[in-house]
């Protein structure tokens, strides 16, 4: 799949993301080979399993989870998904919060193309999943505000898909 422009390129972004907490923030940025807004950002240091790791006080962390936190919201239970299936990038922008499920589903969408009505459109911004993900976020009280931001799409097009007015063609989840 071919990763998909988001606005966690701009100034003001990292500097929200690093006043969280600069002293991690930092040693991500020196961590990895941090390039164009767009491109992958692979982790130069000890890995696992192909992720980056690094030990903040306690205990080894995994770095794109870190990243992650810093730039939109602690994940907890959620896992954090490469859309670029790079597992050593730490890229905000190619990273996206999800259930195991969606995981699952990213991949089988990944294996087969990803050849679906919404994302064939050269325009789609949003997967199938991130809809889906949406929307179940939104009905568990997410703000427009923090899901514009993860997403890299206006408040609008966050009210949108919520209230079903694109992506017609994905069925509502009962709950
Ligand atoms: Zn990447």
């Amino acid at each position: 799949m071919r990763p998909v422009f988001r606005r966690a390129d701009s100034e003001a972004f990292f500097r929200r993301a690093r006043s969280k907490d600069p002293e991690t923030f930092d040693r991500l940025m020196v961590s990895a080979d941090v390039r164009e807004s767009g491109d992958c950002w692979p982790w130069t240091r000890s890995t696992a399993g192909g992720y980056g790791k690094l030990r903040i006080g306690g205990p080894k962390q995994i770095a794109h989870r870190v990243m992650f936190a810093l730039c939109f919201y602690p994940p907890g239970d959620l896992e954090v998904r490469h859309i670029c299936h790079n597992p050593g990038c730490i890229n905000p922008a190619h990273l996206r919060a999800g259930t195991h499920r969606d995981n699952m589903i990213d991949r089988m969408l990944a294996g087969r193309g990803g050849n679906l009505k919404g994302e064939a459109n050269g325009r789609a911004k949003l997967t199938e999943t991130d809809v889906r993900f949406i929307r179940r976020r939104s009905s568990a009280g997410a703000s427009l505000l923090d899901l514009s931001r993860e997403f890299g799409i206006t408040k609008t097009a966050v009210s949108y898909v919520v209230r079903g007015k694109n992506w017609k063609h994905i069925k509502k989840e009962g709950a």
